[in-house]
C-alpha cells in the first residue's frame, strides 16, 4: 500500500488562494441608497451583480470580510449537471417533473458560467470535460443502474455507461459518463469579475457585516457598524442562514456535512483532464487544475481530491481523514509527486437536496434567497443568479418553483412552469446560450399534475 508522500509537510489552506492575492476594497462608512443591495461575495452575489448591472440596474455589494474569504475559495470547483442527492432520489422526493427542471437549470447554469467567462475573456480556466460517476470498488452498480433510469427520464440523454474512467488501471469498473461538465478556478474568476463590475459601476464594500434586514417594499439593510442601505431590492447570496438577519425568514431542515481536501503536485505524465465522482460513503472527487503562469507564481498542474461525509455525531479526527483521503488518493495516481495543500470546511444543504431561490414569504418584499455551501452547488449558484435576476426584472422564470424558499412540504408544483416564457438571461452575449435549457418542454404527465 502506498504510505508516501504525506500530508503531514503540506500548508493548511485552500490551494487557490496562492493564487490570487487579497484585494483591497472599502468598507461602507455612510448610508447609501442603491437599486439593488447584494449580500455576500462569493459566486451567486458576484453573478447577480453582473447580471444586473448588464440590465441597467445600480447594484451595490457588501462583503462580511473580502472576496477570499467564503466557500468558493475552499470549493474543488467542480461544475456538474449531477447533483449530491440522486436523480432518483429527487424524483421520488419532488416529482419527475422537477427532477427536469432541476436538470435543466443546473445545465443552464454551467452554461451561464461559460457565457460570462468566454464572453469577458476571464482567466479563470474554463475548461469543458467529461465527469464520470462510479460506485467504489467491490460494490454493485445497481446504484448506478437505477441513478442512470432516472438521469434519462430528468432530460440528460448525453449521459452514458463506459466500460471504465479512461485512466490506466483505475478501478472504476462500468460507470456513468456525464460529457460537458466543467471545471474553473473560483478565485480568479471572483477576482476579475470584481474588476469587471466595478469598471460597470457596481459598488463593492468589503468588512461590511450586514446585521438586520428589515423587510418592505424597499428594504433596509443595517450593518453591524451603524449604517444603513435603502434599496428597491435586496439578494442574501450569503451563506449564513437569513433567520439570523431576517425575523420569519424561512429555515429549511439541514445537513452538515464535514469536506477534506488535498491538493497534490503532478508528473507531466499526468492524465487527461476530467471530473471524477464516486458514489462512496465518504464519498471521493477528484479534477486536475492548471496553476500559476500569472506572473505570481509559476505554471504547474495539482490534483485535487476531495471526500465528503455526513456529520452523524462521529468524531473521527481530522488527521485521519485526511491521511484516508490521502492513501485513496495515492492508491488510484500514481502522478502524485508531493501533496501540498490541504484544507477542510464543514457545509450544508437543505435535506430535501435542493437550494432555496427566490422572494421570500410575503411580510418581506423585496428580499431574496439564494445561497449554498454544500458540495456540488456551485451550479446551484449561477442558477440564483438567473433565478434571481429575472425575478428582480419582472420575468416569469421557469425554474422558480422548483426552488422557491417558500416551498411547503417536500412536493413541489411545478405544473404553472408551463406556461412560463423562456427567457435569455439579460447582458449575455447572443448565441452564447444553447437554448434547448432555457425552454424546456414539460411533457403532458407534469401539467395535469
Ligand atoms: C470543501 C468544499 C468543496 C466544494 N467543492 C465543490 C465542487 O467541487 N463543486 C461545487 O459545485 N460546489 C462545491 N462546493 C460548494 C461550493 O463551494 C458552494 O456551493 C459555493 O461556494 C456557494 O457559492 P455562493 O455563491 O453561494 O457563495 P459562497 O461562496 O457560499 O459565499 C457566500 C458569501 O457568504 C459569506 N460567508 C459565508 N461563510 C463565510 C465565512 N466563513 N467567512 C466569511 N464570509 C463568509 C461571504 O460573503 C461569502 O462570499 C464545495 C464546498 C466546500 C466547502
Amino acid at each position: 500500500m502506498a504510505t508516501t508522500p504525506s500530508t503531514a509537510t503540506s500548508r493548511l489552506r485552500p490551494v487557490w488562494l496562492s493564487e490570487v492575492p487579497p484585494a483591497a476594497c472599502g468598507t461602507l462608512t455612510q448610508d447609501v441608497a442603491t437599486e439593488v443591495c447584494i449580500v455576500g461575495g462569493g459566486i451567486a452575489a458576484l453573478t447577480t451583480a453582473w447580471l444586473l448591472l448588464q440590465s441597467g440596474k445600480q447594484v451595490t455589494l457588501l462583503l462580511p470580510q473580502d472576496l477570499r474569504s467564503g466557500p468558493a475559495s475552499q470549493s474543488s470547483a467542480h461544475l456538474s449537471s449531477a447533483l449530491p442527492m440522486r436523480y432518483h432520489q429527487l424524483a421520488s422526493l419532488h416529482g419527475e417533473p422537477a427532477s427536469r427542471l432541476i436538470a435543466a437549470s443546473q445545465v443552464a447554469g454551467i452554461e451561464l458560467l461559460e457565457s460570462i467567462s468566454c464572453g469577458l475573456h476571464l482567466e479563470c480556466g474554463f475548461t469543458r470535460l467529461n465527469g464520470y460517476l462510479m460506485v467504489p470498488p467491490g460494490e454493485n452498480v445497481q446504484e448506478l443502474e437505477r441513478e442512470y433510469a432516472a438521469i434519462r427520464r430528468a432530460g440528460l440523454t448525453s449521459v452514458r455507461w463506459v466500460d471504465s474512467v479512461p485512466i490506466p488501471r483505475f478501478p472504476s469498473g462500468r460507470c456513468l459518463q456525464f460529457p460537458d461538465q466543467a471545471q474553473f478556478h473560483p478565485l480568479r474568476y471572483l477576482s476579475q469579475l470584481a474588476g469587471r463590475i466595478v469598471s460597470a459601476g457596481g459598488r463593492i464594500f468589503g468588512q461590511t457585516t450586514v446585521a438586520t434586514i428589515i423587510p418592505g417594499s424597499h428594504p433596509v439593510v443595517r450593518t453591524a457598524c451603524g449604517r444603513q442601505v435603502r434599496s428597491g431590492a435586496v439578494v442574501w447570496a450569503d451563506s449564513r442562514p437569513l433567520g439570523a438577519v431576517l425575523e420569519g425568514a424561512p429555515a429549511p431542515e439541514m445537513d452538515r456535512c464535514d469536506h477534506h481536501v488535498i491538493a497534490a503536485r503532478v508528473g507531466v505524465q499526468s492524465d487527461a483532464p476530467m471530473l471524477l465522482w464516486d458514489t462512496g460513503t465518504p464519498d471521493h472527487q477528484a479534477r486536475l487544475a492548471d496553476l500559476g503562469g500569472d506572473g505570481v507564481s509559476t505554471p504547474r498542474q495539482v490534483l485535487i481530491v476531495s471526500s465528503r461525509h455526513p456529520l452523524l455525531g462521529d468524531d473521527i479526527p481530522h488527521e485521519q481523514r485526511f491521511r484516508m483521503l490521502e492513501l485513496w488518493a495515492l492508491e488510484r495516481f500514481p502522478s502524485i509527486e508531493r501533496i501540498e495543500y490541504r484544507w477542510n470546511y464543514q457545509a450544508s444543504s437543505a435535506s430535501d437536496g435542493l437550494v432555496s431561490i427566490g422572494r421570500v414569504a410575503a411580510g418581506a418584499g423585496g428580499v431574496y434567497l439564494g445561497s449554498d455551501d454544500a458540495g456540488n452547488s456551485l451550479t446551484n449558484s449561477f442558477v440564483a443568479a438567473l433565478v434571481n435576476c429575472s425575478s428582480i426584472l419582472g420575468h416569469a422564470q421557469p425554474w422558480a418553483a422548483v426552488y422557491d424558499p417558500n416551498r411547503q412540504g417536500q412536493r413541489v408544483l411545478v405544473a404553472h412552469a408551463e406556461s412560463a416564457p423562456s427567457i435569455r438571461p439579460p447582458g449575455l452575449p447572443a448565441g452564447a446560450l444553447k437554448r434547448e435549457s432555457w425552454s424546456l418542454p414539460v411533457p403532458k404527465s407534469a401539467r395535469q399534475s
